[in-house]
């Protein structure tokens, strides 16, 4: 096969690190260690450069998007994520228009920071805001306040990122819908590039959950967070942001590239604890603890757990259950000629009630979820699992 028909496949890197804990927080991370981050780097760059080499599964190939994602990447110096992307750009061949992010945490960067960070090769920033509300702030354990949030788009903005998402999170605890479109009015007023909205979700063992129970903080009513969302979307298209996928809004050319990659059937090459990786529908999982992963680079060893060929079935109903999460949907007919497979045919019979009510639109050969179908989207993607 020529280099021309593979796929550009995207980087991500994993940075486990935060400076503390939140009461929400189910993601793999820990609390900051210097002398563990140093190793940690070191591992980095050695899994980057051998698995570009090819000596590690599932070796290199040309790739156009870096995202460092955490944990909180801002907790790594700019000089240690200068020195990750000059080896992303010798072990792969990546492209000159790549896009290249840092989640940052708003605690956690300042000015001269975010230049040094420009320097080293980020060209998108995506900040942890989650509310512009203190009160909320505070019941998040976070440990930035509004006004820091704040503080820390506008001198992104100074250093030179003409790229910056934000995070927004809603359905937080005593949260009514007023409040909730406090922060939204907020994010439209300091103008971001692009919006990603997530709704709280309490995993069982959440600090947060217990604390609730004590201060008796509730969430609001189901049809409120429907509300909550509902607005939110179109207080971002009124100020010309377009929704493209079910939690995220970008102004036009700003949609993230690197995650569009898990939305469109890509592949791309996970690096550090607990990412993942997908190559020619095989999925690789990495192990999850930062110690395990340093480790096994230092000693030599493969850092996957887990490396499972996907069936045909499996890779189909995955790009389908992705793939309606995009605002246009899926294109059928593009399914057809990479899986010889008539979805219509296939999944018609159990889609069909979703059409009816309205939660999906089956037109030609395109088939999307409506704003209304967005609300239940798990019920209708649990067609294809
Ligand atoms: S900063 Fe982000 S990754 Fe770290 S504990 Fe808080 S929510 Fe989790």
């Amino acid at each position: 096969m020529s280099n021309l028909q593979l796929p550009v496949i995207g980087i991500y890197v994993h940075v486990p690190f935060c400076a503390a804990i939140c009461n929400y927080c189910n993601f793999n991370r820990g609390l900051f260690d210097a002398s563990l981050k140093a190793r940690y780097v070191e591992a980095l760059v050695r899994d980057i450069q051998e698995t570009g080499a090819g000596r590690r599964e599932p070796g290199g190939g040309r790739a156009d998007t870096i995202y460092f994602g955490g944990g909180t990447p801002s907790l790594l110096e700019p000089d240690e994520i200068a020195r990750i992307v000059r080896t992303c750009e010798a072990a792969f061949d990546l492209a000159r228009d790549r896009e290249v992010t840092l989640e940052a945490n708003p605690d956690s960067i300042d000015e001269s920071r975010l230049r040094a960070y420009r320097d080293a090769g980020v060209n998108r920033l995506s900040v942890g805001v989650q509310s512009f509300r203190d009160d909320e702030l505070r019941r998040l354990s976070r440990l930035h306040d509004a006004e820091r949030a704040a503080g820390a788009i506008t001198e992104a903005r100074r250093a030179g990122f003409d790229n910056i998402s934000l995070d927004l999170m809603m359905w937080l605890p005593e949260q009514r819908v007023s409040q909730w479109l406090e922060s939204v009015d907020a994010a439209v007023a300091i103008g971001p590039d692009h919006v990603s909205l997530y709704l709280l979700e309490l995993y069982p063992n959440a600090p947060l959950k217990d604390e609730m129970a004590r201060a008796r903080w509730s969430q609001a009513p189901d049809d409120d967070a429907a509300t909550m969302y509902l607005e939110a979307m179109e207080r971002f298209e009124a100020a010309g942001y377009q929704q493209y996928e079910i939690s995220n809004v970008a102004r036009p050319g700003r949609r993230s590239r690197h995650n569009l990659k898990y939305w469109t059937d890509g592949e791309w090459n996970g690096f550090g604890c607990g990412a993942h990786s997908t190559r020619c529908g095989v999925r690789y999982k990495n192990v999850s603890s930062t110690e395990e992963y340093v480790r096994r680079i230092e000693h030599g060893q493969p850092t996957s757990c887990e490396v499972r060929p996907m069936t045909p079935a499996e890779r189909l109903g995955e790009a389908l259950f992705t793939g309606l999460r995009l605002s246009d949907g899926v294109d059928l007919g593009v399914f057809e000629d990479r899986y010889g497979v008539d979805v219509w045919e296939r999944f018609g019979a159990d889609l069909r009630p979703f059409v009816d009510a309205g939660c999906l639109l089956h037109e030609g050969r395109t088939l999307r979820l409506t704003r209304p179908g967005m609300l239940v989207a798990n019920e209708v993607m649990a067609v294809f699992v």
